[in-house]
């Protein structure tokens, strides 16, 4: 009898792929599974489409168990209707976050879905263990299984119009998962042509509550975790299988604040000093441990991407969504940390727009809270409604009239062949674009906002020039809303831009679920979103888009900033000159960043290298001003040219894939100079 059981974490690979890191998730249900049952039945993870359904064909299984999130649903549904049709009595099991807690609504996610056997909810591994060891004794069908009307925990069926839930149940001790990477299953992931980012998990749980967040519900509150020495042996595993890979993840949800992640922490830097690997580390950062997690970045040295995820800096809006237990002082304190750290450090904080409560001047005052504690890149969000949320029941979108609107996934789209037949998937998302508090045109008001603070303060593109004017007394915000409030100051090329960045804000929206699903796989619409003409990451694209207009934006900071400093009493011949200089620095460090080989070689009448030393934190009117010019060459270190060319491999066929890059962190990557 045919043994063979089928796990995937599917991604899309349409734009290229989009979920860039190991299938982890369920590589340890495979790994648990595998110790119980190895000896009785063939496990196989997949991650990609095109191999699952050529094994389907080959080496058809018994059982197809994919991981279930937002970013793979219709894939996945769609292999399973097909794998279905070739043979009825395949058993399909999904399991992960992106199911309903309320069980009306799983009725209706089953009705939905009527090719779905069995549902596991929470952590996969003890439930789909036994879940098989029930098949196993009803031969693998289905019907007679569900007769029984057994309880498995952590899974829910159908059984007619009665629902059958199991009762929801921790592991306690994660050790008894084999690692995935020790024994072996996830080696074919290092295969340098796919370009994935390896990921750890070193605890499962999160203390916090946020109503957004699948993560959030109680039965997750405890945290669990693993030891420090498999974690040790894993760091050494996977850094003597990578190739051509920078950068490492934690899937951990608070990682920093556990004393053992110091452990883990001094490893990765032993990992460094040795091997100077990994060049990049990020995780979702804890957020009530300031104390430790500093101490953490300090050990790795400016390689962990530091930052605290805020979602806003409204006091009421954080009570609505209950972030309110996680301490402002404690981001306080981590946002001073990150500001003092190594310059060359990526630190970041992270705004949603439109949660309960939210309104312009709102979005507004958070953004201005990022900006004046000098983070160096604010990212931002639109809030999105998670099935199985708080945030998503119908008590919550009444009470804060939430106008909500549906997307295609930026990434989350392409057309599979599946035997002989080549269907267009995308997968959909519902995301908050108006409230009681927040109009649609302040939303769209925000999201052009979002793209001035995106191109002008992100990744310390300008941080020279803001530098000097707070010496002056000018404040970086008040810049950036003068910009926001100018556009007759914009070029052109920039005022076309961010039409077109307007335009793909407002389009690609639909009012249903099942209209997005529909109208966005027709032809000309499915390639319109295949190519990114719609539904891209657009503030990433036009970002991108901008910076590659880098003159036309210092002259727009040139007038808003000769703007302020008149208002002030500052613009003096030296003040304005220092700062025309300083913006062509700028352009001649920070211009064309994928190109890696060019150097550019330019004339100053200021000492740069010295002035880099003291960080440019200099004031303006006390500059020295040299009276010959001096020459300066720019140009990219080996190291940096080997980091940006393997940032650039990651999304080779992206239709943004150079603008990706801007998701690295440029700091590192912009070019050095030198007296010639
Ligand atoms: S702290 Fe992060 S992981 Fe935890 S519930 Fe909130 S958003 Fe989710």
């Amino acid at each position: 009898m045919n043994r063979n059981i089928y796990n995937a974490d599917l991604t899309h690979t349409g734009n290229g792929t989009m979920a860039l890191t190991f299938p982890l998730g369920n590589s340890y249900v495979v790994s648990y599974a595998k110790k119980i049952l190895g000896d009785d039945l063939n496990f196989r993870l997949f991650k990609y489409q095109d191999r699952l359904s050529q094994a389907i064909l080959d080496d058809p299984p018994l059982v197809l168990a994919l991981s279930n999130y937002c970013w793979n649903i219709e894939l996945g549904y769609t292999l399973i209707k097909w794998a279905k049709s070739l043979n009825p009595n395949l058993v399909v099991v999904l399991g992960g976050p992106n199911f309903p807690t309320q069980a009306s609504e799983k009725k209706n996610f089953f009705k939905l879905r009527p090719y779905v056997d069995f549902y596991i909810e929470s952590e996969g591994e003890i439930a789909f263990v036994n879940l098989l060891q029930e098949l196993k004794e009803y031969d693998f069908n289905v019907k007679a299984l569900k007769k029984t009307q057994v309880n498995i925990a952590n899974c829910s069926y159908m059984i007619g119009e009665q629902l059958i839930e199991g009762k929801i149940e921790r592991i306690r001790d994660v050790n008894l998962i084999p690692s995935p990477y020790l024994n072996g299953l996830l080696d074919e992931f290092f295969d340098p042509k796919l370009s994935l980012i390896p990921m750890l998990e070193t605890n499962r749980g999160c203390p916090f509550s946020c109503t957004f967040c699948a993560d959030g519900i109680s039965f997750k509150n405890k945290v669990y975790s693993y030891d420090t020495q498999r974690v040790k042996e894993e760091l050494n595993y996977v850094y003597n299988h990578v190739k051509n890979m920078d950068e490492l993840r934690f899937s951990d949800l608070n990682f920093g604040m556990f004393k053992q992640d110091e452990e883990t922490a001094q490893h990765i830097a032993e990992l460094q000093s040795k091997y100077s690997w990994p060049k990049l580390i990020r995780a979702s950062l804890g957020k009530n441990k300031p104390d430790r997690i500093t101490k953490i970045a300090n050990i790795l040295n400016g390689t962990l991407v530091m930052g605290a995820s805020q979602q806003s800096s409204d006091v009421d809006v954080l009570k609505n969504i209950k972030r309110s237990n996680i301490s402002g002082e404690a981001y306080g304190k981590l946002l001073k940390f990150m500001n003092e750290t190594n310059k060359n450090a990526k630190t970041y904080t992270e705004f949603i727009l439109g949660l309960p409560g939210d309104s312009m001047e709102k979005h507004f005052m958070s953004l201005k809270h990022g900006v004046d504690n000098q983070v160096n890149t604010i990212r931002m969000f639109q809030a999105i409604l998670l099935s199985g949320t708080e945030m998503a029941t119908p008590e919550v979108r009444q009470k804060f009239e939430l106008l909500t609107k549906y997307r295609v996934i930026t990434g989350c789209v392409g057309k599979y062949q599946f035997g002989k037949k080549n269907i267009p998937v995308t997968e959909i998302e519902e995301i908050i674009v108006g409230s009681k508090d927040l109009t649609f045109d302040d939303y769209v008001s925000c999201r052009v906002m979002d793209l001035i603070i995106e191109t002008f303060h992100n990744n310390a593109l300008f941080e020279e020039f803001f530098l000097g004017l707070q010496k002056l007394g000018i404040s970086e915000f008040e810049c950036l809303v003068y910009i926001f409030e100018h556009s007759e100051l914009y070029t052109n090329k920039m005022k076309d831009i961010i039409s077109s960045y307007i335009k793909a804000t407002k389009e690609g929206l639909y009012d249903t679920y099942e209209e997005a699903l529909e109208k966005s796989v027709q032809p000309v619409r499915f390639e319109q979103h295949l190519s990114g003409e719609i539904g891209s990451l657009e503030l990433v694209e036009h970002k991108a888009q901008l910076y590659y207009q880098l003159k036309d934006l210092v002259s727009v900071l040139l007038s808003t900033a000769n703007t302020f400093m008149k208002k002030k009493g500052k613009l003096t011949k030296a003040t304005a000159d220092y700062f025309e200089q300083l913006g062509n620095y700028i352009i001649c460090a920070k211009s064309n960043i994928t190109k890696p080989e060019l150097e550019i070689i330019e004339n100053f009448n200021y000492n740069w290298v010295s002035i880099n030393k003291l960080n440019f934190d200099v004031d303006p009117i006390k500059i020295k001003r040299t009276d010959n010019k001096m020459v300066y060459k720019f140009f990219n270190s080996a190291e940096q040219k080997k980091q940006i060319i393997n940032a650039l491999n990651i999304h080779p066929n992206h239709p943004n894939g150079a603008p990706m890059i801007y998701q690295q962190n440029l700091k590192k990557l912009y070019r050095n100079c030198d007296l010639i």
